[in-house]
């Protein structure tokens, strides 16, 4: 049999060695130790990992790469983000804000970043960056999905136009229904928001993410609405809260109540850990919290955990880079959670995780599934972590769509190698 590709001598996420992946037109029809035939293309992994593409299930597409524009983010809060982006709004153009869109993405691609969950605020009437963004999903279709999330960033009650906007929104093709809770007036409109939000998912049949108790206020807890509201509506499996830093600052007591409610409701949850540990903690003198949502006690109980970048260059973050080993790393130290099983678990969290999340169809390594793969510099998921691995090849539907060049440095030390490759210092007896 003839295919069109076949990547050779490849690792896989899951520690497998020695395996080759067949591909004919845009799926992968083999895979395994045995796998051999004649290929239009033969790409040598060389003992290097290959791994499904990078997802992105929390991101601002409408803002990104804005950083400056009008202004600089002095406080460093998310508030002053969020005042800072209203000044912006009435400046941008529908041919600017596609403009970075779409340089965004040839970052992402080049970074193995495949898919994208984008919010797109809909409190300007015009609606000018959902119209913008449906044209840039529709531009990148073929080599990046991006799932639009309709957001009323000035609150769903807050905004005068926003209830009325969202659903314009969501008639137009934005995919999945948001919300911000918190940013309402009073706790209680914050709930009716979520209610309202649930209700409206419920009735188009679409999915729902909110970004939820984004504050250090330990009494912030719309989380427990929108788990009652999944549960009670049966939205489990498409529901998503993102965010929840509250639950850094939130009584144990609480919080042991709380988890097993987010559980039985099928609530993904998405941490964004770049932003939570630079926004969050900002009215702390010493010690200054973290911000980040209980990983690891939602991890034993079984709870989905997704990480999410959030931010690039925008009036919230000014770094990022499309890379989310960036962020899994940043999850690693900031959570903290060290262990081999963590680090692994954190590669998870920012490919199949995520995936399940924005519910992408045929994702993964296995026969079937579409011909989307990554090729790191690195001998495995800990590795790629560790080194935030260069992307040597990024594959998209059985084509080559992104090379990077290894790194090596030359050295000139006496008695010492001439070169060196970082991936080579993988651990041989860490196991
Ligand atoms: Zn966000």
């Amino acid at each position: 049999m003839a295919f069109d590709l076949l990547i050779t001598n490849a690792v896989l996420p899951d520690g497998r060695s020695g395996q080759a992946i067949a591909v004919s037109g845009e799926r992968i029809v083999a895979i395994g130790p045995d796998v051999a035939g004649e290929a239009g293309q033969t790409i040598d992994a060389g003992g290097l990992l290959v791994a499904p593409p990078f997802v992105d299930c929390h991101f601002h597409m409408d803002a990104t790469l804005s950083l400056g524009l009008p202004r600089l983010n002095q406080s460093g809060t998310l508030l002053e983000g969020i005042a800072l982006w209203g000044e912006l709004k009435p400046m941008l153009t529908h041919e600017a804000v596609i403009v970075r869109a779409l340089r965004y993405c040839d970052l992402a691609v080049s970074q193995g970043l495949l898919a994208v969950r984008s919010h797109v605020d809909v409190c300007d009437d015009r609606l000018l960056a959902v119209e913008a963004l449906l044209e840039v999903k529709r531009l990148v279709k073929p080599y990046l999905d991006l799932q639009l999330v309709a957001f009323p960033q000035d609150g769903y009650f807050r905004s005068p136009a926003a209830a009325r906007n969202l659903e314009r929104a969501l008639d137009l093709g934005v995919d999945v229904v948001g919300g911000i809770p918190h940013f309402e007036r009073t706790m209680e409109e914050g709930a009716a928001s979520v209610k309202a939000l649930c209700a409206i998912a419920a009735k188009r049949g679409l999915m729902i993410d909110l970004h939820c108790d984004e504050s250090d206020d330990p009494l912030s807890r719309h989380i427990e609405v929108l788990a009652a509201e999944t549960h009670r509506l049966g939205l489990g499996g498409r529901a998503a809260g993102s965010h929840l830093t509250s639950m850094h600052s939130m009584d144990s007591y609480y919080v042991s109540k709380l988890l097993p409610l987010i559980r039985e409701s099928g609530l993904f949850a998405i941490a964004n850990p770049l932003i939570n540990i630079t926004l969050q903690g900002r009215h702390d003198t010493y010690p200054k919290r973290r911000g980040l949502m209980r990983i690891p006690e939602m991890r034993a109980l079984g709870i989905p955990v997704a990480l999410g970048q959030d931010c690039v260059m925008d009036p919230w973050y000014g770094l990022g880079g499309a890379d989310m080993l960036d962020v899994a790393h940043m999850a690693v130290h900031a959570v903290p959670m060290t262990s081999r099983e963590a680090i692994r678990w954190a590669f998870e969290a920012v490919t199949s995780v995520p995936a399940a999340v924005m519910g992408l169809q045929d994702y993964g390594l296995a026969k079937g599934c579409n011909a989307d793969f990554v090729l790191l510099q690195a001998r495995d998921t800990i590795e790629a972590v560790r080194m935030r691995a260069t992307r040597l090849a990024v594959i998209r539907r059985g084509k080559v769509i992104a090379r990077t060049q290894p790194r090596q440095a030359t050295l000139d030390l006496p008695d010492r190698p001439a070169s060196l490759d970082p991936s080579s210092y993988a651990p041989k007896a860490a196991e």
